[in-house]
């Protein structure tokens, strides 16, 4: 009664845009590394969530951010020795040659400046996403993002690569992104627009998760950018060492681009997000229009920011998140090799997806089943979510401490859901 009381009060105070989570919709009151916390004192293993990448209320950000919220929070038009130790530190791991940092938000904002840099620096207007793209919630990135655009139908300045071949067996995927990002370009110029960008999650988390083989992006990035696009990598998903390999998505498949967005992880909680791009690129936008955003890189945002970047390094998360990612692939392999809806197993570190499909042909997906097996695991206390352009994909995602303990919980809890709920 008090779940629907919350609900009704939700439909008339809360705009109707976003969605909750789950069948039976979760109140959440406290957060501790992968746990959460319901308001029934119900514990949650959180393998969802990538914010938190250090674990949900890890008291590094916690102790520096209240630390610097009660000595001084101040915007970037005041010299901030914090800010420049930070940038040093974070340009210092990008392949830019004379690399600047903007500070924003929120990754939406990082993804709006790198889409109006690219356009002014190529003159054209054309954007290569892929086919079930997100990139964030502003006009510009909302029209280049297709999974949220609920009649499906993006501007004709987007073309847009389909990436579901890849799970084909056998298929050379370098070639056949190459080949879909030959079209769009083809396509884009045809139509009068040209190739402004090629705005890449190398991860392709809301497609459904396509990791692999590391390298595949490198043809098609180069192609675009021989073709005089400018390469956009939005390391919102896979930055901050989530795929185990590389601290960056792109530099998994080993790509140079010409600006870099981060968001989400970047703070643990805290809004932080950023744009790098080359001094040049920066000076084009400067000669026509300011960009100032209060709030980013405000002193607060930084500490949060550095604390996260620092705590990675010492609690070895990365590493963590190839070892506990290999380790929870394997397992979900062995579940899937025992029940036909789970199949093709895919992804980098801690960021995995699992296909679900119809028992009787498995070539169809199925999104029903899917979200019964995330609204089962919610049940049984492990939250994962849906992506796909089917939503039929499971996708996992969990703060970089989780451990082999809480995959183990995560594979129990999902055998669980296939051999006794589903029946
Ligand atoms: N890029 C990607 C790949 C994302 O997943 C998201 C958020 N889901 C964004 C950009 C937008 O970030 P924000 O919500 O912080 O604006």
């Amino acid at each position: 009664a008090r779940l629907n009381r919350l609900i009704e009060q939700r439909r008339h105070l809360v705009g109707p845009t976003a969605m909750l989570f789950y069948d039976e919709p979760l109140q959440l009151v406290k957060g501790e590394g992968v746990w959460l916390y319901d308001s029934a004192g119900k514990r949650y293993l959180d393998a969802y969530n990538n914010v938190p990448v250090l674990g949900h209320c890890h008291p590094r950000v916690m102790d520096a951010v209240t630390a610097q919220m009660s000595q001084l929070n101040i915007h970037t038009r005041y010299l901030d020795d914090a800010l420049h130790r930070y940038a040093q530190q974070l340009l210092s791991t990008l392949p830019l040659k004379q690399g600047r940092l903007v500070m924003t938000c929120t990754g939406s904002e990082a993804n709006d400046l790198a889409l109006r840099l690219a356009r002014l620096h190529t003159g054209q207007q054309g954007v290569i996403v892929s086919a079930a793209a997100y990139h964030g919630n502003t006009q510009a990135v909302t029209d280049v993002s297709p999974s949220s655009l609920k009649r499906g139908q993006v501007p004709a300045y987007v073309a847009c690569i389909d990436l579901e071949p890849l799970n084909t067996e056998g298929i050379d995927a370098s070639a056949y992104l190459d080949q879909q990002v030959e079209a769009a370009i083809a396509q884009l110029q045809r139509d009068g627009y040209g190739c402004a960008a090629f705005l890449v999650d190398s991860i392709f988390s809301s497609d459904g998760v396509y990791a692999d083989p590391p390298g595949m992006l490198k043809a098609a990035a180069a192609r675009v950018q021989r073709a005089g696009g400018l390469l956009i990598a939005d390391e919102v998903q896979p930055g901050f060492g989530r795929t185990g390999s590389n601290l960056w998505g792109f530099d998994r498949h080993q790509l140079s681009p010409d600006i870099v967005t981060f968001g989400k992880p970047m703070g643990n909680g805290y809004p932080v997000a950023a744009l790098a791009a080359d001094e040049t690129l920066l000076a084009e936008l400067a000669e026509v229009s300011g960009y100032f955003n209060t709030f980013g890189g405000s002193s607060v945002a930084v500490a949060a920011a550095q604390a996260v970047l620092d705590t990675l390094d010492e609690e070895a998360l990365q590493a963590n998140a190839l070892s506990t990612g290999n380790r929870l692939k394997q397992g979900l392999q062995g579940l899937a090799e025992h029940y036909e809806p789970l199949s093709h197993v895919r992804g980098a570190g801690l960021f995995i997806g699992v296909d679900i499909v119809s028992s009787e042909d498995p070539t169809r997906p199925d999104s029903v089943l899917c979200s019964r097996i995330v609204n089962g695991l919610r049940q049984r206390g492990v939250l994962i979510g849906a992506a796909g352009r089917y939503g039929n994909v499971l996708k996992i995602r969990p703060p970089l401490c989780f451990n082999h303990d809480h995959a183990q919980h995560l594979l129990d809890a999902l055998e669980q859901v296939m051999a006794q709920d589903l029946i």
